[in-house]
């Protein structure tokens, strides 16, 4: 099940469950559009894969037992351990190469 993480893990943008600009690879590593757009450019800087929208888990438990009720986001804010010039100098070396071929 997707955690939810809280916040970008660059800029440190709350992404609360709701946020339509919170953007996953498929380790969950979480970042806001603009990072994802500005700075990443779709390169994961954690693994190196592409990212997806985020989807938006139901507040409301429409079917029994799963809801964003039932399963809360998590509270844990997450922050990458690599710097702006690490970042940069990594996603500008993969960016090129599409998802599906690095
Ligand atoms: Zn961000
Ligand atoms: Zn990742």
């Amino acid at each position: 099940m997707l955690k939810l993480k809280p916040n970008c893990e660059f800029c440190d943008k709350d992404l609360p469950p709701e946020s339509e600009e919170a953007c996953i690879c498929t380790y969950e590593c979480t970042f806001c559009t603009e990072c994802v757009a500005s700075l990443l450019h779709n390169v994961c800087p954690n693994c190196g894969g592409g990212f997806v929208p985020r989807p938006i888990r139901p507040k409301k438990e429409r079917r029994a037992g799963v809801s964003l009720t039932n399963h809360p986001a998590s509270t844990k804010r997450v922050n990458t351990h690599y710097s702006r010039k690490e970042i940069t100098e990594f996603c500008g070396a993969v960016k090129d190469i599409a998802p599906e071929k690095r």
